[in-house]
């Protein structure tokens, strides 16, 4: 995250704990200026000065070394305007109580423009599930994955599709860093807190993007529990998503993981080849391009793999090259499209070399075994090891999705994938396996 003075102020409140928030002389700061050498902020009184300077320093300045640098230094001003500032906070709640509440929800993410594949089946039907049935089986909902996969739209998808069938019902889509600095902004301005806690405890269904971001923010994971308790209690809907499984967030109260499971649990896998079609040619479909070739669709499909959203940007700068050449779209412009943007996971993939086969191929002549041997089901001792070998290297090397290297060795199941991963990662200690890896890795690569 990069920090205005603003938001490194509330982080630095944050994480010196609820005393600092509700401390009189910290809550006149106003923070001023930030570069790499100092953070400036003001204050309304000497007095206000010295309290800070005597009491908070230290803490400060190792806060600052930890989220800035060792060599920024923590500044306070005097500026006396401050403490003639006019009482805002009244006019401003008047202005706010006739206001239609907004829900921070996004009208174009919504379920019918969100394409199904073996990925996100799962996700997508509990999703859909839990807008119809707000604080039932699925409550609360917790869906995780990797960057780009999704997991923002669903949870819109959600919400606008709630509102759409009951619009009296009251929606709220945050994220997570924002829970965070309007409740350190409530606790500043004393007069909001009761609203704050209106806000978010009064919501049918609650909606909190990226929740991994609380971790390590002990007094927002408080305030959150209460959230939390009380929602769950009164039967309203809560969808949380991350990157990571309940169980991974290791900087997190235990008490609040583990609520985090009471309900519905689903991930949100990589695309694997078909849904990567489907939604360009979905997308092209939407936006008009018809003179994309379905050549090119399938070319890019196969090599832009890590996510959607980096299959959404290619399709950018396709359209943006058909349209400055004005003409069709031929395989040879495609690639070179791929090539010159030239993100990591895309430079990886075209550098690919490494397709399952030949991994496949390497594995089998190092164990000297038949490479379908490492695709067949026999389970015989001696395939297990270099087959997992060979499915470890797999998810290492390709951009393949955990299904696509299941379809490779034939398997049903991605579970057995990630099973095999494991196995070989509990093996990375000892040293012989690290070696046959290192080496297979040397000759792929
Ligand atoms: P995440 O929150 O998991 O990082 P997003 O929800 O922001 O991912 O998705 C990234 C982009 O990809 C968005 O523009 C979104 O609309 C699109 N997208 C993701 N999954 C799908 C899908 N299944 N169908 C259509 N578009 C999708
Ligand atoms: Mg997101």
């Amino acid at each position: 995250m990069r920090h205005t003075s603003d938001t490194l102020w509330l982080e630095i409140l944050e994480t010196l704990g609820e005393t600092a928030v509700n401390d009189i002389y910290l809550r006149q700061v106003s923070p001023r200026y930030l570069d790499k050498e100092s953070f400036k902020v003001a204050v309304p009184s000497d007095y206000t000065q010295d309290e800070i300077q005597n009491r908070f320093l230290r803490e400060i300045t190792k806060v600052l070394a930890d989220r800035i640098s060792s060599e920024c230094a923590f500044e306070i001003a005097v500026d006396a305007s401050l403490a003639k500032t006019p009482d805002v906070d009244k006019t401003e709640s008047t202005v706010k109580d006739t206001a239609p509440e907004p829900t921070g929800l996004n009208p174009n993410y919504v379920f019918d423009n969100f394409y199904v594949g073996q990925s996100n089946r799962i996700c997508h039907a509990t999703a859909y599930a839990a807008s119809q049935d707000l604080g039932g089986e699925y409550n609360p909902l917790f869906i995780y994955g990797g960057v780009g996969l999704g997991k923002t739209h669903l949870l819109h998808a959600i919400g606008n599709l709630v509102q759409e069938e009951n619009s009296k019902r009251k929606v709220l889509y945050v994220t997570s860093e924002t829970f965070m600095n309007e409740y350190i902004d409530s606790i500043m301005n004393r007069t909001s807190a009761q609203g704050f806690r209106s806000k978010y405890r009064t919501a049918d269904l609650l909606l909190i993007d990226d929740i991994q971001f609380i971790q390590r923010k002990e007094g927002t994971q408080e305030e959150f529990f209460n959230t939390f308790n009380d929602l769950y209690l009164n039967s309203n809907q809560i969808v949380m998503t991350s990157d990571r499984s309940p169980s991974m967030l290791k900087n997190l109260e235990e008490r609040l993981s583990s609520r985090f499971e009471w309900g519905m649990v689903a991930e949100i896998d990589k695309p694997n080849y078909e849904l990567r079609l489907l939604i360009l040619r979905q997308k092209c479909q939407d936006q008009g391009l018809d003179n994309i070739s379905d050549e090119v669709l399938n070319y890019v499909a196969e090599i832009v793999t890590a996510n959607i959203r980096e299959l959404e940007g290619t399709l950018v700068s396709l359209k943006a090259r058909a349209s400055l050449m004005d003409e069709e779209l031929t395989i040879d412009l495609a690639r070179s499209v791929l090539r010159d943007t030239s993100t990591p996971t895309r430079d990886k993939s075209l550098r690919k070399v490494v397709t399952p086969e030949s991994i496949q191929e390497l594995v089998a002549e190092h164990f000297q075994l038949n490479s379908s041997d490492l695709t067949s089901t026999k389970r015989t001792k001696i395939l297990v090891y270099p087959r997992q070998i060979a499915m470890y290297l797999c998810r290492e090397l390709t951009q393949l999705s955990l299904i696509d290297i299941a379809e490779a060795f034939n398997r049903q199941n991605h579970r057995t994938i990630t099973y095999a991963c494991q196995q070989i990662e509990n093996l990375l200690e000892d040293g012989e396996t690290k070696n046959v890896i290192q080496l297979l890795t040397d000759e792929l690569t």
